[in-house]
């Protein structure tokens, strides 16, 4: 919609087509942020970004948060930011993001083509034929923002891999990222316990950076923003065996629920509970400091729920600390494109010029979005990146 928008407004009004297979165009923008559609961020530090470097460099640098600002106020459209950076529509709702482009669009009578999947690309001399079951369409300039296959329900495959095949155009395949983790460890008595903490992946006993915030347990598994965050590594390892790209024979993740304390103060702090909670049961020795659940989870891995706080001796008390600050976990494969917000992987700058985002084979044709290979972090990221890179193509067309 945006990308359509930039270029009606370069090439006039009713010179634009919007091929969408759906019913609807923006299905994903309108469930972003749980409806809230969390637009962009106050910090677009190139750390927030993963996959092709080369790609999301050469897009942040032309696509910054006040060229954001700028595009989204010619909508007419208000941003406001939360406590932690995080862009908003004023409205904190998605659906008035997506009303101001469909007004956009009406207004600059771009055609919408709704139904249409479009099922082959044929290059011409002077330009392209886009054939879907019931027409074909002639364009000069054709731009791919069809997305990945993350999250199905709303519609999403990789359809448009397939239009690439006759061109023989290389891709990283999509893997998930940004979604909860299924662990080996069944622990039903967690389900639903939320704690704030810290969660990191150790590969081959190497233990790669942590991410703060709030541990979702759940039925099977763990979930919540910083889950999220590391869940790009553990399903890079789950498909191809690999972490950054280097082979890995084993993975972890790991959750410290007390963050704010070494393992020596926490350590201290539940021998002292020992003394205050004497004649309670053990699975209360970390109910200060935990929701009860948890306490209990910690006391039952280390077998004493049979015996009150003043029983424990130093050996278990240690052993009880060292569960809350190293609860491991190992991950396991399921079908995590379902439950993914985006891919990793997709169109690299070995097929696509990071500067013009044109097929380096097929001039005249460009691809944005999610299709290509970068991924950001939960927090606007990657509708930032959506937005940036939908402004780029029409800089190259004449
Ligand atoms: C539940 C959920 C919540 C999210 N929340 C956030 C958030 O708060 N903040 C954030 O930054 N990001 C969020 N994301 C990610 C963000 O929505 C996507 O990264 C972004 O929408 C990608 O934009 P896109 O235009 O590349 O692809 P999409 O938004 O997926 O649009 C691609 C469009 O192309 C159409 N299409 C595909 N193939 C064809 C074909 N062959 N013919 C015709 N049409 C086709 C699709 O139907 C679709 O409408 C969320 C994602 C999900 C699933």
């Amino acid at each position: 919609m945006a990308c359509a928008i930039h270029c009606a407004r370069h090439f006039g009004k009713g010179s634009v087509i919007l091929v969408e297979k759906q019913s609807r165009p923006g299905r994903k923008l309108l469930a972003a942020g749980n409806g809230r559609c969390n637009i962009s961020n106050e910090d677009l530090s190139l750390s927030h970004y993963h996959g092709e470097a080369a790609l999301y460099t050469s897009v942040l640098e032309r696509f910054p948060l006040e060229k954001a600002l700028d595009f989204f106020q010619s909508l007419g459209l208000v941003l406001r930011a939360d406590e932690a950076g995080r862009l908003y529509p004023y409205s904190n709702r998605g659906s008035s993001v997506f009303g101001r482009l469909q007004a956009e669009l009406e207004r600059l009578q771009v055609e919408l083509l709704l139904d249409h999947p479009v099922s082959a690309i044929q290059k011409q001399k002077n330009g392209f034929r886009l054939i879907s079951e019931t027409d074909t369409i002639l364009a000069q300039y054709v731009v791919l923002c069809c997305g990945s296959k993350a999250c199905p329900s709303l519609g999403a495959d990789d359809s448009v891999l397939t239009l690439l095949k006759p061109f023989s155009i290389r891709y990283s395949p999509f893997f998930p990222s940004l979604s909860p983790i299924m662990t080996l460890e069944k622990h039903k008595m967690l389900k639903g316990v939320r704690a704030a903490g810290k969660v990191w992946v150790t590969a081959d006993g190497k233990a790669l950076p942590a991410k703060e915030g709030e541990i979702q347990f759940t039925e099977t598994g763990l979930s919540g923003i910083c889950v999220f965050e590391i869940s790009r590594l553990v399903h890079e390892y789950l498909t191809f065996g690999t972490v950054r790209g280097k082979e890995i024979h084993s993975l972890k993740v790991t959750a410290d629920v007390v963050p704010d304390m070494s393992f020596q103060q926490l350590n201290e702090y539940l021998k002292s509970c020992r003394k205050l909670f004497c004649y309670e049961p053990a699975d209360r020795l970390f109910s200060g400091l935990l929701p009860e659940k948890l306490s209990e989870y910690i006391a039952a891995g280390c077998k004493v729920q049979q015996r009150s706080c003043g029983e424990l001796g130093d050996g278990t008390i240690k052993k009880m600390a060292s569960q809350a600050k190293t609860m491991s976990f190992t991950p396991i494969p399921f079908e995590a494109f379902s439950q993914a917000q985006v891919c990793a992987g997709g169109l690299g700058s070995d097929e696509v010029d990071p500067r013009t985002l044109m097929l380096r084979k097929i001039p005249g044709l460009f691809a944005c979005g999610e299709l290509l290979n970068v991924d950001g972090d939960c927090g606007g990221y990657n509708l930032h990146f959506a937005f940036g890179s939908a402004s780029i193509p029409v800089k190259f067309m004449k």
